[in-house]
C-alpha cells in the first residue's frame, strides 16, 4: 500500500512553492469494480507520477474523485484516465475559481459505498436513477408550474448557497437526508422534482430512492451545481443559484453569485466563510466572520479558545482522556448551540466577565 504521510504544514508549503498553476476537477462514475486494491495502487502510482493531488474514493460500485492537476499535466491526466475502462469518456467537472489550493496531498480510499446510504442496494440503485437535465434545461425548468427544486446536500452546504425556493432539509449526512425526502415530498407527488447536488453523484442515488418510493416526475441536474455555474457563466445568464457552492476540499466553497446568504454563527453578521474550529480536538465546522475569527482565535467558543491556548503538552494530556467521539447529532447540537451562546460583545476585553 502506498500512503502519503507527511506533515500537513510541510505539504502546504510544498504546494505554495510550486512553480506552476493547478486546476481542480472532479469526476465520478457508478461502474462495478473488481480487484479494487490493485486498481487503487495503480491509480495512486500513475497519478502521483503526474503530481496530481486530491481525494479519490473507490467502492465496488465505482469511483468518485476530486483532483488538483498541474496545468501543464492536464492533457497527460486526461490521457491517463482514458486508459482505464472505468474512466473512458468520463465527464470532468472543473470549478470556477482557483485562488486557494484545493488539496495538499493525494489520498485514495476504499469505501463500502461511494456515498453512504446505509440502505440495501435495491432502494437506492444508481442504475435506476432518474433522467438528467442539462444545466440550461434545468435553469428553464426551475420556473415551470408545479415544479420544486430539491437540495440533496447537507445543511451546512445549503446554508451558504442554494437555488431559489429549493426544498432544503436539516440533514447532517446523505444517509440522514434520504429518509426525510419521501416524507417531506409526500404532497408533491404530482410535481416535477428537480434534484441537485454539488457534482451529481448524490442525485443518482437520491433520485433512484425517490422512484423506489413511488415518485415518478423526478429529474436531476447533470454535473450538479459545478456544471450549472459554468453554464450560466458561459451563457451570461443570471444564476438562479444564490451564494456559494460548498466544496469538500481546502477551499470549502466557491462563490457562484455575489450574494452572501448566510451569517456568522457567532455575531450574525453576513458571512459565508466556513472554518473548522482551531482547537484540534473540537474541529467543528462552522461559519465565522473575520472579526470573530480574530476574537475567538479561530475557535467556535470561549471554551475551545481557552483550551487551544494551553501549552501543547497540556493539550495532549487532555486529549489522552477518553472523550466521546462527535456523532453527527452531537455536531448538529453543538452547531445549534453556537447560535445561542458566545455572543459576547466583540470589544469585551475580558471574555470571562
Ligand atoms: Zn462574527
Ligand atoms: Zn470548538
Amino acid at each position: 500500500m502506498l500512503y502519503n504521510k507527511i506533515d500537513k504544514k510541510l505539504l502546504k508549503k510544498r504546494v505554495a512553492n510550486e512553480p506552476f498553476a493547478r486546476k481542480t476537477c472532479s469526476f465520478y462514475r457508478y461502474y462495478p469494480l473488481e480487484d479494487i486494491a490493485s486498481l487503487r495502487d495503480r491509480l495512486y502510482y500513475e497519478l502521483n507520477e503526474l503530481s496530481v493531488l486530491g481525494r479519490i474514493y473507490l467502492a465496488a460500485e465505482g469511483i468518485n474523485a476530486q483532483c488538483s492537476i498541474p496545468l501543464h499535466q492536464y492533457d497527460n491526466f486526461k490521457h491517463l484516465l482514458s486508459r482505464y475502462d472505468i474512466l473512458k469518456n468520463v465527464s470532468l467537472q472543473t470549478g470556477l475559481e482557483e485562488i486557494v489550493p484545493s488539496f495538499y496531498k493525494l489520498t485514495i480510499k476504499i469505501r463500502p459505498e461511494l456515498v453512504a446510504t446505509n440502505l440495501p442496494t435495491h432502494q437506492a440503485n444508481p442504475s435506476l436513477a432518474s433522467p438528467k437535465l442539462d444545466p440550461l434545461t434545468f435553469h428553464e425548468a426551475l420556473t415551470a408550474e408545479k415544479t420544486l427544486a430539491v437540495d440533496i446536500r447537507n445543511h451546512y452546504e445549503h446554508e451558504v448557497g442554494h437555488f431559489d425556493h429549493a426544498l432544503r432539509l436539516p440533514a447532517d449526512t446523505f444517509s440522514d437526508l434520504l429518509p426525510m425526502l419521501p416524507q417531506k415530498l409526500n404532497d408533491k407527488k404530482d410535481h416535477n422534482l428537480l434534484l441537485y447536488c454539488t457534482g451529481g453523484i448524490r442525485c443518482e442515488k437520491a433520485s433512484a430512492y425517490l422512484r423506489h418510493h413511488g415518485f415518478s416526475n423526478v429529474y436531476q441536474l447533470r454535473g450538479g451545481i459545478i456544471a450549472y455555474a459554468n453554464a450560466v457563466k458561459n451563457h451570461h445568464i443570471a444564476s438562479r443559484f444564490k451564494g456559494k457552492n460548498f466544496v469538500f476540499d481546502e477551499r470549502l466553497g466557491e462563490k457562484i453569485s455575489s450574494e452572501t446568504i448566510a451569517v456568522c454563527h457567532q455575531c450574525s453578521a453576513p458571512c459565508d466563510t466556513h472554518t473548522n474550529c482551531h482547537y484540534e480536538d473540537c474541529h467543528l465546522l462552522f461559519i465565522q466572520c473575520e472579526q470573530c475569527n480574530t476574537y475567538f482565535n479561530g475557535c467556535c467558543s470561549i471554551a475551545c479558545k481557552e483550551k487551544s491556548a494551553l501549552p501543547i503538552a497540556t493539550q495532549r494530556s487532555l486529549r489522552k482522556r477518553p472523550h466521546p467521539k462527535h456523532s453527527a447529532l452531537a455536531v448538529h447540537k453543538a452547531r445549534a448551540a453556537l447560535k445561542k451562546i458566545d455572543r459576547r460583545p466583540l470589544d469585551n476585553p475580558n471574555p470571562s466577565s
